[in-house]
């Protein structure tokens, strides 16, 4: 398994588009570690296909350079990377079966036989594939046979690095949740570099250990689930991630707080940013109490949703629309106002955080 290192990478499709300044990947300029489990996730368009093609070399970038650990890979083909790929749709030999499909890219390695026997008769367990492995693939289901196509991706150890583009797409609901626990367990066990694509948040939450979250094609932030949730670096981090995201409310600052639209939120420990520009406060619903009148600033409680073992409030802070996540015996007056816990505020410039010593966290 390999460290990649994306050097100053950005892509435009065509000539035309780059001097458009139409770029698919606007920079790029990070490193996942050998051994990694990490998840791509963004919007569609975001960029996060043409990243995982330059990866694996079915791009190449217009500029930049991809090293796998000290080799510059940038011009290099697939083959030549020595990477395995499931994509979104099973690519399998509809013609062998199950058992030849995943000892196929053994075989082609010149793997000893005994060792394809071993290796395949625990891909087949994993995938819970055994009581089929000598049918053919063509008579499977479209999810037995993207099960085949992880396997095959998986079956090799010998590879950089395992890249998924959204592989779970036509699995069944009731299995998508199985394969992903059984791709942590191989992750655990082999630790093989992983790179997962999703537009699922559950999804890269719950696969990787460091999820990329890409916006307009760009990296914003490269983090734990935690650190994602906890301090976002990017207002767009902030409510792409948690349902519902946070709570992003233009202000200005005033003598130490952030006056929303006319009612004061103290800031304390947040130095405010001396950059002139957009400022916003974020908090996530989680970080947001409704009390009673007297206590905050007063809202306007619109509807409570019932989800379960919490509701959701959703208000209006002088116009601005807020939610907050209560447990469900949390009492709610009726004429209520909201309260923010200090260490759920976070204070963004120009859509970037802004640091507790007041530096933005971009650039
Ligand atoms: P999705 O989740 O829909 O697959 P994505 O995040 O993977 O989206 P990309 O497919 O990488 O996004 O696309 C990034 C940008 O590049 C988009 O604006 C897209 O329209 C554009 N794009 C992608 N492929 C091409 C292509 N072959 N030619 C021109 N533009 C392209």
């Amino acid at each position: 398994m390999a460290r990649i290192r994306l050097d100053h990478i950005r892509h435009a499709y065509t000539p035309d588009l780059a001097r458009a300044g139409t770029y698919a990947l606007r920079e790029v300029d990070h490193s996942f570690e050998d051994g990694g489990a990490y998840a791509l996730l963004g919007p569609s368009g975001c960029g996060k296909t043409t990243l995982l093609n330059i990866i694996s070399g079915l791009l190449t970038p217009s500029e930049g350079h991809v090293r796998f650990d000290d080799r510059d890979v940038t011009r290099l083909t697939p083959e030549a990377r020595n990477i395995a790929q499931v994509f979104q749709f099973p690519v399998i030999y509809d013609t062998m079966t199950v058992r030849e499909n995943l000892a196929f890219p053994l075989k082609n390695r010149k793997v000893p036989a005994a060792e394809i026997r071993t290796r395949v008769a625990d891909m087949l367990r994993r995938i819970g594939l055994e009581a089929k492995a000598d049918r053919k693939a063509r008579g499977l289901t479209a999810d037995e046979k993207q099960k085949i196509s992880l396997g095959r991706g998986l079956v090799r150890s010998d590879v950089n690095a395992i890249l998924f583009d959204e592989p779970l797409t036509v699995i069944d609901p009731h299995m998508k949740w199985q394969l992903r626990s059984e791709l942590k367990q191989l992750h655990r066990e082999f630790a093989m570099t992983m790179v997962y694509v999703t537009h699922d948040q559950t999804e890269a939450l719950t696969f990787a250990d460091k999820v990329v979250v890409m916006h307009a094609g760009e990296v914003v932030q490269i983090g734990t689930p935690e650190e994602l949730f906890e301090r976002p670096r990017h207002t767009f981090v902030g409510y792409f991630i948690g349902s519902p995201g946070m709570n992003i409310l233009p202000c200005r600052l005033e003598d130490g707080a952030a006056v929303v639209s006319g009612a004061r939120i103290a800031l304390p420990g947040i130095l405010p940013a001396r950059t002139p520009g957009r400022i916003e406060l974020g908090v996530r619903p989680e970080f947001v109490r409704i009390v009673p009148r007297g206590s905050g600033v007063p809202v306007t409680i619109d509807r409570v949703e019932d989800v379960g073992s919490e509701r959701i409030v959703r208000a209006r802070l002088n116009g601005a629309p807020l939610s907050a996540v209560l447990r469900d015996d949390a009492p709610i007056p009726a004429e209520a106002d909201a309260s923010f816990a200090p260490e759920g505020l976070n204070l963004y410039a120009e859509s970037w955080l802004v640091e507790r010593d007041g530096r933005l966290a971009h650039g």
